[in-house]
């Protein structure tokens, strides 16, 4: 079968690899769509990930052929599977750290969603694979990994009705960010983003404000629209430590800021200690998701809560994912980039 390897980051070729043989429990799946994934991008960036190796993990496609004891599917069902799989048992999952499960960390689809095939191990099977419903198509089902990353974070930060949120990043998980919000009880979101056509976009998806922080100081607009206060959340969705600065910036007292982004290794922040002791502002991360949010985050596509394929501004062939990934890297007129084998 054919998959597309990375090398370096202007180097991913689409070359012959071994089709994976699969085992007792596990499923291949032929692969449909693949989303192209901030943190693929981020990992061939930073290098930590060895070369050569097939990235792609927001996996649709259908099931070819299924191992000894898997009766849930069958060849020709569509599916969607995400590609960690927390224990649900061990002392993280127990305190609801499910991301940082030892064995989420170390489950993985193989080789990886960049491929024309994939081997859906049997933890996956069990609890990460999900049958799409009819009325959703693949591209969308692809989505249910990113809209469920966003749809943890929300949660996390337990907007309460009446809540004004500051959005820092506003490419596509910025855009999920942006209605799960809404949907949680925010009344005003506050989209920050230093590309005008993004800006443009979160209106589209109904931003109640934009700014750009190069032609403003976010601050003071901030403040106006909340009676003086600042935001109660900020979440950030793009991997700078400016943005997280920003967004410490503009949250009120009290308020809460997620970190939602993977910044580059070394990255530094300073921060002043008195604006958690003395402002009790709550400092949060969220990454990635879990079976919970990814089964919810398919019903909140499929009934339309919230929109995916408005989302999506290219599809390349899976030979051509050098040409996505330099798109993607640019960061300007692209939102969510989609792979087809
Ligand atoms: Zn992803
Ligand atoms: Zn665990």
């Amino acid at each position: 079968m054919k998959a597309a390897v990375y090398y370096n980051l202007d180097d991913i070729r689409y070359e012959e690899v071994a089709q994976p043989e699969i085992g007792r429990g596990e499923v291949l799946v032929k692969v449909r769509s693949c989303g192209l994934c901030g943190t693929d991008i981020s990992k061939m960036v930073q290098r930590t990930v060895t070369p050569p190796a097939v990235l792609g993990h927001e996996v649709a496609g259908d099931v070819e052929k299924v191992g000894d004891g898997v009766e849930k599917f069958h060849p020709g069902d569509r599916v969607f599977v995400a590609h960690h799989v927390p224990c649900l048992l061990c002392h993280w999952c127990r305190r609801g750290n499910y991301t940082l499960c030892p064995q989420f960390r170390r489950t993985n689809i193989d080789p990886g969603g960049f491929a024309q095939y994939i081997r859906v191990p049997a933890l996956n099977v069990e609890k990460t694979m999900l049958s799409i419903p009819e009325d959703l198509s693949y591209e969308e089902a692809c989505l249910i990994e990113s809209t469920a990353c966003c749809l943890r974070a929300i949660i996390k930060c337990q907007i309460q009705l009446g809540d004004r949120v500051a959005i820092v990043g506003m490419g596509p998980m910025g855009l999920l960010h942006l209605q799960l919000a809404h949907l949680a009880g925010a009344t005003q979101v506050i989209a920050l983003d230093l590309v005008n056509h993004r800006l443009e976009i979160s209106k589209r998806f109904g931003a109640e404000a934009i700014i750009n922080p190069e032609k403003e100081d976010p601050l003071p607009t901030v403040k106006r629209l909340t009676e003086g206060r600042g935001a109660d959340l900020s979440i950030v969705a793009t991997g700078s430590v400016e943005a997280i600065g920003q967004a410490m910036r503009l949250v009120r007292e009290g308020g809460r800021v997620n970190f939602f982004a993977e910044c580059p290794p070394d990255s530094r922040l300073t921060i002043d200690p008195n604006l958690i002791y003395h402002s009790e502002v709550t400092l949060m991360g969220s990454y990635s998701s879990t079976p919970y949010e990814q089964r919810m985050a398919l019903d909140l596509i499929r009934l339309g809560r919230i929109k995916v394929r408005e989302l999506i501004t290219h599809r390349f062939k899976l030979k051509n994912l050098n040409e996505a990934v330099r798109l993607a890297k640019e960061g300007k007129q692209s939102l969510k980039i989609i792979i087809v084998p």
